[in-house]
């Protein structure tokens, strides 16, 4: 029989993914071992030949090229890591790689209905479930994205395309300084000048002011502006702030505003019942963007917006007309996904959502947050006990905030990781340099959040 040189079958495809299974149980099994990061040499990583070789025209034994995935990974910042802190944590389960190697080993193409209705059928219950989470009516609909921030743009675009004339450039979208960036950068993509995005005031727990977004909505309206958008915080980077979702809600519809709602950190709280007690009025949303690549914890590349009214999403992400090569294409009741994203081709995403949530059960993730939820309460505990640091306010979600009272915030985080037990990134509030701990990688325990407290505790002796 003739080799197919990209095909090993057999026994030749059992050794290589007996070899990655190896691999990845060696990793897993070691990973509190490691260094959650190490930023020093790398110019040294990067002169290696290992990382700059071109591939050649004969092939190399896997073994050759898992090394040399080891040595990439020996630098950076390790997500996957429990002592990983800072930003948003994304922690990558696994179980949602190995639906990845199912899917992709499929290839079954998702973007529309028709020529993989099962799996498209998989990936609109996750969809429906989300909706299901957040009270949505039957109307919702939506599509899971590479993550919020695209999410966010298709957001923006419906919003505009359901709001604004033709000619928007008039139209304005309203945020806080706690909002994220991708708001700003999804308002440009949709064609809006940078001063449409209006930045309203807030109230000492960082929450949008309501009564500061009613003048500032009036002074703009008096000035021919179109205020269409209201973006709302449900967990913010910054502090995990969440702004009064059922206030908003109201002065969004007394204003006839669209509500959109960025629980892209926040949002699967709502799996706990401290989490739906806290984003209450969440579900008074017309848009909301989920990241299930930080609080459902997958791996990079899945985020979700899901539209309460769904034929306005796929009203603002339809052609005029579907193209020739499409016209063997049938209605199969089910979404056709590129008629609600920007892409037509896409990876599979519903599988990586789908068989995690049945392989460990909901009750799994639910108790991950709940102990998120818990682990950033004791954080909050010990340092605000410490009067070396300042910690203004009680976690929202998982995130605490804190500061020296007097000395180098920065250089305490510079400090901390170094030691490369656990890595913490800092943020600006007002004039204070602000450091973080965030607790939302699913390998986080107890016994890594008392190494950071400790670490944070010693050398603010040190430094104070
Ligand atoms: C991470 C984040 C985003 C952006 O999502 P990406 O998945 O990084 O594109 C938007 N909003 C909030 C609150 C986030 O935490």
């Amino acid at each position: 029989m003739e080799k197919r040189l990209l095909e090993p079958v057999g026994a030749d495809l059992r050794a290589l993914l007996d070899r990655v299974a190896d691999w990845v149980v060696g990793y897993v099994d070691g990973l509190r071992h490691r260094p959650v990061s190490d930023f020093t040499d790398v110019p040294a990583l990067l002169a290696r030949s290992d990382l700059r070789r071109p591939p050649g025209d004969a092939g190399r034994p896997l073994d050759d090229l898992l090394s040399t995935v080891d040595l990439a990974v020996s630098k950076g910042l390790n997500p996957s890591h429990p002592g990983h802190l800072g930003f948003i944590p994304g922690s990558g389960l696994v179980s949602a790689a190995i639906a990845d190697l199912v899917a992709d080993v499929l290839n079954q193409y998702t973007g529309l209905a028709f020529p993989a209705p099962g799996m498209v059928a998989l990936e609109t219950t996750v969809l429906r479930w989300q909706g299901d989470l957040f009270g949505l009516p039957a109307t919702a609909a939506g599509i899971l994205t590479t993550g919020g921030s695209l999410a966010t743009l298709s957001a923006v675009v419906t919003a505009r395309e359901t709001r604004l004339p033709a000619d928007f450039l008039a139209g304005t979208l309203y945020v806080t300084s706690e909002t994220h960036q991708c708001v700003a950068k999804a308002a440009r993509l949709a064609g809006f000048p940078a001063d449409a995005v209006r930045v309203v005031p807030v109230d000492d727990q960082l929450r949008m002011d309501p009564d500061a977004l009613r003048a500032v909505l009036a002074t703009d309206r008096a000035a021919g502006l179109r205020p269409f958008l209201l973006v709302a915080n449900a967990g913010s980077t910054n502090t995990g702030t969440i702004d009064p979702l059922t206030t908003l809600a109201d002065l969004a519809a007394a204003e006839d505003l669209w509500l959109h709602v960025d629980a892209a950190y926040g949002g699967f709280f709502q799996l706990t019942d401290r989490g739906r007690e806290r984003l209450h009025g969440i579900e008074r949303g017309d848009s909301l963007v989920l990241d299930p690549h930080k609080s459902l914890f997958l791996p990079f590349g899945t985020g979700s917006l899901l539209v309460r009214d769904g034929d306005l999403l796929r009203r603002a992400h339809s052609g005029a007309d579907d193209g020739h090569y499409l016209q063997d294409i049938r209605d199969v009741s089910l979404p056709d996904f590129a008629a609600y994203g920007p892409e037509l081709t896409r990876d599979n995403r519903g599988l990586r959502m789908w068989l995690p949530l049945h392989l460990h059960g909901v009750d799994a993730f639910r108790a991950a947050l709940d102990e998120k939820l818990d682990l950033a309460g004791h954080v909050y505990a010990e340092l605000s006990a410490d009067p070396l640091l300042v910690v203004p306010r009680a976690p929202s979600l998982s995130t605490v905030a804190f500061r020296l009272r007097a000395g180098d915030t920065a250089e305490l985080m510079r400090r901390v990781n170094t030691e490369a037990e656990v890595f913490l990134s800092s943020t600006r509030i007002g004039d204070h340099h602000i450091g973080r701990v965030c607790v939302l990688n699913h390998r986080t325990d107890r016994d890594r959040v008392d190494r950071a407290v400790s670490a944070i505790r010693r050398h603010a002796r040190a430094l104070s």
